[in-house]
């Protein structure tokens, strides 16, 4: 098998072979761009690697030695010479990019007798210095392990005693005092001395580029993303020759994307430094200049990169997001991929890439990620209340989107907090990769160093969370747990927002508002909304979420719990009275008054929903759940009894025993839905007539309202009958009483397995099934979802026992079989059934691609969900 790959021979879409580093340079190299010459070593190679127990295949070194000798022969520079060296990057890159998560090696070739070979070569001996101590530093810091730190202390003395800032002011000589300070610290570290045989040190590299594969940031880092081996199995290692940003001053490296990723305008973006390596943008060591800079600093060199990156996007069709370097005006790409953007980004650049005929609308919507436009529903900073609060200070706007929560300048404090809920700014001079998995449990992060494209940045706008880096006025002190602008102190703990889309820093919470649907957004949906063939509703129980649902494009509701609708501050009170009423006249007569309220939450809904289905299902919670918990009433009780408050106290002991009365040991198996409209049917009766005299006095107002009603936790068509029955003669009696035709579907929800099972008897009676995954889920499982999140769960994710948490996407073997049962049984008796899902999974993009392959009628979400699903109902269809 082929273990090395020279770029003009590598396959340029075979990611998985050459990763994605890899095969982008081969592709490249290809396009006849000007890419350094190099070539890769294989994934395989390195599952090889660990196959024999961390040791290179004994062919390996023989072919990469081959290799060496092809760039000796396109450069005209010679490995391990003192008259004009060849040097090297060894960089590593999985099918999928990890950004900063592995290992990269520059400028190895170098000791102490090819840097002056180096040296004269170029005629600049301090940077020939200034690459063998990036080399001696890299190479410490990647093979052998060397903290970082140890090599800072050093370059910031060298910086003291020479009296200067910057790194690129060090002089020669303070360079070689640092490159041998370097390498005493790696030699004190091994206890060998530092390897000078390049073909040691590239062997030395190869070995720990593979073994960052497996370093604990790339492992978690593949965990948090969800990198399995069937996407990415294993890095390649690329060895690149250098091309040297470092040279001087018409020499310099950028990070460039086509295209802006925070909002998808087609204006390069990014930072570019002059005489310096790539590492130092990457890093955030020092914040770059914007990219427009350089059309007046270089224009010949910004003319080249303009027209490259224009050839990338018409070859890729997708904005990219490269690396180039400038040796003395000569212009060198040194990555491509595929350009992460946000959400506004990717659909901004959807639609722009329609209209530039680059792209047609079926890619337009499958390149965008369903789950990522959440961040267009994310919240802003509410604009009247800004004045309110103080402007602290103003950094580079990173990632857009408002969060406020309280300042932590700890990764691990602020891992530790997250956890536990907080809700946590993460406040750092500038974060590593391995500050990644606070990221996760922070709401937002705002750095004092680095520029947009600086670790945070990306890895913040990859997450769709607020970021400002670059707010260079910020003084962090780490160790009184503070930071501060001028004479103002922000400690620890103290509540703070940030505004990432203005890179606005504020004291204390400032409330933020809902999104607006941008035009581009618009149009989006709307071609997606064409190209679906799912219905998309909304699980709605407010004439708002109704209205909300409708602006979004939902279709309908799927939905409406009228349980949610006695939880007002206004009738909470009623249904008690009514629950704790001693006689079925007195329950009635407070039914009557609950029938108004419900009457009129109706008439709102299906008058904000008119044209459109809307579902309402009748009460389906177990009574208790609407009376105070006997803990809280025995307290209740007690401090009553204390203050001898005779009345209230009676008034209280009745509760309590009432609610012991209804308390059940597994209450969602218990008295609750159909099974409460049983024996209590003056309930369900007072609810289905609201139903039909809201229909009624919709229709005298001609306004086009659909109502259907459902049965909640059927388990058998008895008792489906049961209630048809009371359904019919309230039909009945209202046409009668309004003299005129009401059509109010009757339907049943399927979540309890027997109603899966039985479909094709629940089918003769029900006019739509739609079923409830949440239940279904639970009953498939037997996991009880109100616990599992905080039980087992999350250990079965580790130990891979689940794959996916079935509460949240469909359980396609289990919970799906049992739809599809139900599917075909109520189509074999009525082919035009309409079935519906209204579970959570309504609104999750794998489970929609199920409903749209299982043929369901329509999916049913959460009004903020609503785009979501509609696009990936679309992507389910494309
Ligand atoms: P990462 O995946 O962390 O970006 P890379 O392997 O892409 O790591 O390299 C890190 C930095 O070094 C980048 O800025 C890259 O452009 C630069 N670099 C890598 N190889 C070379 C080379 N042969 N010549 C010049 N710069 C290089
Ligand atoms: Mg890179
Ligand atoms: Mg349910």
């Amino acid at each position: 098998m082929k273990q090395v790959y020279f770029y003009d021979e590598g396959d340029g879409k075979n990611k998985k072979l050459l990763g994605g580093k890899g095969a982008g340079l081969c592709e490249m190299t290809q396009l006849k761009l000007p890419v350094p010459p190099g070539f890769t070593i294989t994934t395989q190679v390195c599952n090889e690697y660990y196959q024999n127990g961390k040791k290179l295949p004994k062919t390996l070194m023989a072919e990469v030695k081959k290799n060496i000798t092809k760039i000796e022969k396109r450069t005209g520079k010679k490995w391990n010479s003192k008259e004009n060296p060849l040097l090297v990057s060894v960089r590593s890159g999985a099918a999928i990019s990890m950004p900063g998560m592995m290992d990269t090696i520059l400028n190895l070739g170098l000791n102490d007798e090819t840097v002056e070979g180096l040296a004269k070569k170029s005629n600049n001996p301090r940077f020939a210095w200034d690459s063998y101590r990036r080399f001696v530093q890299l190479f410490g810091k990647v093979v052998f392990g060397v903290d970082d730190k140890k090599f800072d202390v050093v370059l910031e003395n060298a910086k003291l005693n020479q009296a200067v800032q910057a790194d690129s002011a060090l002089n020669e000589k303070s360079l070689k005092s640092v490159v041998t300070e370097y390498k005493k610290i790696c030699e004190k570290h091994t206890g060998m001395p530092f390897p000078s045989d390049p073909f040691e040190q590239l062997e030395l590299a190869i070995k720990a580029v593979f073994g960052s594969w497996m370093g604990e940031r790339a492992i978690v880092y593949r965990e948090r993303n969800n990198i399995t081996k069937d996407i990415a199995d294993g890095t390649a290692v690329n060895v690149v020759s250098m091309a040297f940003g470092n040279m001087g001053n018409d020499s310099a490296t950028g990070v460039v994307f086509t295209r802006n990723p925070g909002d998808g305008t087609r204006h390069l973006f990014g930072e570019y430094l002059v005489n310096a390596q790539g590492e130092d943008v990457v890093a955030g060591v020092r914040t770059g200049k914007p990219v427009d800079e350089m059309k007046i600093e270089m224009p010949a060199s910004y003319k080249q990169l303009e027209q490259t990156c224009e050839r990338l996007e018409r070859h890729y069709k997708e904005p990219q997001d490269i690396e180039f370097t400038i040796e003395r005006g000569i212009f060198y790409l040194l990555q491509t991929r595929n350009a992460k953007m946000n959400a506004v980004g990717m659909v901004k650049t959807s639609v722009d890439m329609v209209n530039e005929k680059l792209i047609d609308k079926n890619r337009a919507l499958t390149r965008l990620h369903a789950e990522q436009l959440e961040q267009l529903l994310h919240k802003t900073i509410d604009s009247k209340s800004i004045k309110n609060y103080t402007l602290l200070v103003k950094g580079i706007a990173a990632s857009p989107g408002a969060a406020s929560g309280i300042a932590v300048l700890d990764v691990k404090r602020a891992t530790a907090m997250g956890e536990n809920g907080a809700k946590v700014i993460l406040v750092r001079e500038e974060t590593k990769p391995e500050d990644v998995p606070a990221f996760f449990e922070s709401v937002g992060i705002l750095t004092s160093r680095g520029g947009k494209t600086s670790h945070a940045a990306v890895v913040a706008r990859g997450m769709g969370k607020p970021c400002i880096v670059g707010c260079s006025d910020l003084r962090i002190d780490y160790d009184n747990k503070q930071f501060s602008v001028d004479d103002k102190i922000v400690h620890e703990g103290d509540a703070i927002t940030i505004d990432g889309s203005t890179g606005s820093v504020y004291l204390g919470e400032i409330p933020t508002t809902e999104p607006k649907i941008t035009d581009d957004f618009k149009t989006i949906l709307e071609w997606a909304q064409k190209v679906k063939q799912l219905g998309i509703r909304a699980n709605a129980d407010t004439p708002e979420g109704a209205r909300l649902a409708r602006e979004f494009g939902g279709q309908g509701i799927g939905l409406c719990r009228t349980e949610r609708m006695f939880n007002g501050s206004d009738r909470i009170g009623l249904f008690v009275d009514m629950i704790m009423a001693e006689n079925i006249e007195e329950r009635k007569k407070v039914l009557t008054k609950l029938g108004e309220l419900q009457k009129s939450d109706f008439i709102e809904i299906l008058k904000a929903m008119e044209g459109y289905a809307v579902t309402i299902r009748l009460l389906d919670p177990p009574l208790h759940e609407f009376l105070p918990n006997p803990e809280e009433l025995n307290q209740k009780i007690h401090k009553l009894e204390q203050k001898n408050e005779i009345a209230e106290l009676e008034k209280a002991k009745i509760l309590l025993k009432r609610a012991k009365e209804l308390a059940e040991i597994n209450p969602m198996m218990g008295h609750r839905g159909v099974r409460v409209g049983i024996t209590y049917p003056e309930i369900y009766e007072m609810q289905i007539r609201a139903v039909f005299e809201a229909a009624a006095e919709l229709a005298k107002n001609k306004v086009d309202a659909h109502p259907q009603i459902m049965i909640p936790q059927i388990s058998s068509i008895a008792e489906l009958n049961h209630i048809k029955k009371i359904y019919d003669n309230i039909k009945k009696e209202m046409e009668s009483k309004y003299n005129m035709k009401l059509k109010i579907n009757f339907g049943t929800m399927i979540e309890v397995v027997r109603a899966a099972l039985t479909a094709n008897e629940l089918a003769s009676t029900a006019e739509f099934f739609s079923f409830g995954t949440n239940d279904l889920t639970q009953g498939t499982f037997s996991f009880s979802r109100e616990d599992v999140e905080g039980k087992f769960l999350p250990e079965y994710m580790d130990k891979e026992i689940l794959e996916r948490n079935p509460f949240q996407s469909i359980d396609v073997n289990g919970v799906g079989s049992l739809m599809k049962i139900g599917i075909s049984a109520g189509r074999n008796i009525k082919p035009d059934m309409e079935i519906g899902i209204c579970g959570e999974h309504g609104g999750d993009p794998n489970s929609i691609k199920f409903c749209h392959n299982a043929n369901l009628s329509y999916v049913s979400a959460s009004p903020h969900r609503i785009p979501i699903a509609i696009i990936a109902a679309a992507q389910a269809a494309i």
